[in-house]
């Protein structure tokens, strides 16, 4: 076996028993955004390494150590595989100038890659569905974010997620409250871990966010942005939540939310679940007004949110949830030479009319292929020996009830398995 290859680690085949949940969810996605007017954008797997730095910033988890970067062997250009897909969406807007007439509300879903330890809902390759909405100022917009999200959770029938909100406030707002961080972080140096103390004076906020149980009261004592927040953030946070309250969607205000990338401004928002252990959270996003003018475009604000498909996907399998089943409409059984012939083409014909049609390959006998069809959870099978093929007829069965066997044209078989 050791000569076997494998996929890299923490890098998912997605297998034949999994495809159609994954088909469920992306059908379901795709109405969903439908419903909203949202257009997809695809942009590249690989970016330059620039992109990322710039945007999601520095000093985050992300481009300190969980890029795949390397270097183009032929031309010595610096390269990424994506770890998300704002930054190459924002890209794609401004090269192509698509906020020049109108804002924009786009979704894009793919591959993202992050270099980190592999366990349950945290992969090296794994799967966002992501959406955006450039060129809209108002809370009314991030207010549609969250409720359009509120509604795929019912579609999906997920009952288990909590929304948490919270705002970062202006640059100036936020500039203010890293110092007021810094300073009452240096104060308990002693009661921070490793990472907190590396984090003190490049990016403390997100010492807010972590984990570590021994940090905690010295978190929770820490001071709170909310009470130094500017007038205009504080009126567009307490207009998102007038809002989501009329639309009946219940969060909690979490202060210590705060996301782990550099762009974000405002509101920012996490729907978390208590049923995957530390990798509760299936979708986040929030405001991020400075990216399009960072990124070499005029200014402009904007808002998204991304969720992870494989933690949601994880969730639906808890629930034994089980997606509408697709089997064929017929199975073709044929023996004899002739039989082998007129069974090809009838295959063709009966796809004309629109049915989905496996056609037996590989010989072997009537009994044998039965089995086949009846494995394929196909409704009919059609069978064609050298009876059929000389009176240039089939035989139909159903494979659902008792019925006995029928012999008729293509164009009668056709019509009866189409009903
Ligand atoms: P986390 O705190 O779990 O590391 P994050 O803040 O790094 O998440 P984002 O960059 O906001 O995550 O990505 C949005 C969503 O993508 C996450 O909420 C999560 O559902 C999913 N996600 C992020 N990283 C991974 C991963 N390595 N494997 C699977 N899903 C992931
Ligand atoms: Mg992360």
């Amino acid at each position: 076996m050791s000569n076997t290859l494998q996929a890299v680690r923490g890098m998912n085949d997605i297998l034949p028993a999994d495809a159609a949940l994954w088909e469920f969810f992306e059908a379901t996605v795709a109405d969903w955004l439908r419903a909203y007017g949202y257009t997809q954008i695809r942009t590249p797997i690989v970016e330059n390494t620039d992109l990322f730095v710039r945007s999601i910033g520095e000093v985050t988890d992300i481009v300190e150590k969980e890029m795949y970067s390397f270097e183009d062997k032929l031309n010595g250009e610096r390269l990424t595989l994506r770890p998300e897909g704002t930054a190459s969406c924002v890209r794609a807007v401004v090269q192509h100038n698509l906020l020049y007439n109108a804002p924009q509300r786009l979704w894009y879903q793919g591959a993202m890659f992050r270099h980190e330890r592999p366990q349950k809902g945290r992969y090296r390759q794994f799967h966002q569905v992501g959406v955006e909405a450039l060129g809209f100022a108002g809370p009314d917009m991030d207010a549609e974010h969250i409720i359009m999200t509120a509604r795929l959770w019912r579609l999906l029938g997920l009952d288990d997620v909590a929304l948490e909100i919270n705002t970062l406030g202006s640059p100036e707002a936020r500039g203010r409250y890293r110092a007021r961080l810094i300073q009452y972080f240096e104060q308990h140096t002693d009661t921070l871990d490793e990472d907190a103390r590396r984090r003190l004076h490049s990016n403390p906020l997100r010492i807010l966010d972590s984990k570590n149980p021994a940090m905690q009261g010295v978190i929770e004592a820490a001071p709170k942005l909310v009470d130094d927040l500017d007038e205009e953030s504080r009126k567009h946070f307490d207009e998102l939540q007038q809002m989501l309250n009329a639309a009946n969607v219940r969060f909690t205000v979490n202060p210590r939310l705060v996301r782990g990338l550099d762009y974000y401004n405002a509101t920012v928002f996490e729907w978390v679940t208590t049923q995957l252990g530390a990798q509760g959270t299936v979708c986040a996003g929030g405001r991020y007004d400075g990216l399009i003018a960072q990124i070499g475009g005029k200014p402009a604000p904007a808002c998204g949110f991304a969720m992870g498909v494989e933690r949601l996907l994880a969730l639906l399998q808890d629930k034994n949830f089980t997606p509408p089943a697709l089997p064929p409409d017929v199975y073709i059984l044929h023996l004899g030479e002739q039989a082998d012939r007129l069974a090809l083409s009838a295959a063709e014909q009966l796809r004309d009319e629109g049915l989905s049609v496996v056609l037996h390959c590989g010989g072997g006998s009537f009994k044998a292929q039965m089995k086949k069809a009846d494995a394929s959870g196909a409704r009919y099978a059609i069978i064609i020996g050298d009876d059929e093929a000389a009176a240039g007829e089939v035989s139909v069965k159903s494979l659902r009830d008792t019925g006995e066997q029928r012999r008729l044209t293509l164009a009668a078989a056709a019509e009866l398995v189409a009903q």
